[in-house]
């Protein structure tokens, strides 16, 4: 088969990898991301050879020797045991990005829970996710396991390092293991705090100035976003969600957060406050002059006499 001439390939020993996967499996599982023999991991040894986690073994039990290797159509090359029955989405993210050596697949609660209620995740309120993450896409939902799956994360693969899977999980990928657990890790803590923060009552989004200096932090700390792209220059970079064509085909639209307040025309906007949709429920601000004067009225009127 034709091979990618621009991959690198590791000088890592083959052991060493297979420990790193193990040890990246230990950590999904320890943080609750992968129930029962939930989550895939792999790592590309070559133009043609990619390690992966088997299916059905727990990924928090895994070891070294439970570990298999495929080709890049999903042919099973070595190992015991069966590969991962979702090897096709990783490959299909390796093939279109020749940077990305290492795939993580789980399903981590909090953003998973984004991808069942298709709500997009909101940007422009924490620092290093707006540096790590950016944009967040939700892709458009198929049955797992098929390339048909696979292929529903083609339009987001080259604008994105982590994506949510519609009512299914999250896929994120880097140059390693560890950097592609990352982005998983970041996207899942980001969603609790935002649910966390909803329920409070308030989400606070970052005004266009804070988040026009994160994004200039990412661009010298060598991180593409698609918000720095030519054409982008008059948007709203906090609204203007930049995978919004997508919502409709994959269900998705905005439902428990509000979007950010629109950028720019009012330099006060962003000292207010942006009060969260639905749940939280804010009593009526009382305009305590008001209420004086009105209780004044009927005291005076029961008495008999004017009011002041
Ligand atoms: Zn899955």
């Amino acid at each position: 088969m034709a091979t990618n001439p621009a991959v690198k390939t590791t000088t890592k020993p083959l052991s060493k990898l297979k420990e790193e996967i193990c040890d990246i499996g230990r950590r999904i599982y320890n943080k609750g991301f992968a129930a029962g023999n939930d989550g895939n991991i792999s790592f590309r040894l070559g133009p043609n050879e990619v390690l992966c986690t088997p299916t059905m073994v727990s990924k928090g039990f895994m070891k070294p020797s439970d570990l298999c290797i495929v080709d890049m159509e999903g042919n099973q090359l070595a190992g015991e045991r069966k590969r991962s029955s979702e090897i096709l989405l990783h490959l299909t993210i390796m093939k279109e990005r020749s940077d990305v050596n290492s795939v993580v697949h789980c399903h981590p609660p909090h953003a998973t829970a984004f991808a069942v209620a298709r709500e997009p995740i909101p940007q422009c309120v924490l620092p290093e996710v707006e540096v790590f993450l950016g944009d967040i896409p939700i892709t458009k939902y198929e049955t797992p396991g098929g390339q048909k799956f696979a292929d529903t994360v083609k339009p987001y693969v080259k604008t994105a390092n982590v994506l949510i899977l519609a009512n299914h999980g999250t896929v994120s990928f880097g140059e390693t293991v560890e950097k592609a657990y990352w982005w998983t890790e970041i996207l899942d803590a980001y969603c609790r705090i935002l649910m966390l923060s909803r329920d409070l009552g308030r989400v606070t989004y970052l005004t266009k100035q804070e988040t026009k200096e994160l994004l200039d932090l990412k661009q010298k700390w060598g991180y593409s976003d698609p918000r720095l792209d030519k054409g982008m220059e008059n948007c709203d970079i906090c609204a203007n969600d930049v995978f919004r064509s997508s919502w409709g085909n994959a269900g998705v639209n905005r439902k428990a957060f509000d979007a950010p307040p629109p950028m720019g025309a009012d330099p006060q906007h962003a000292a207010a406050a942006h009060a969260a949709a639905p749940a939280a429920v804010a009593p009526p601000a009382i305009d305590y002059d008001v209420l004086v004067k009105a209780v004044t009225e009927q005291v005076c009127r029961e008495l008999g006499i004017g009011a002041a």
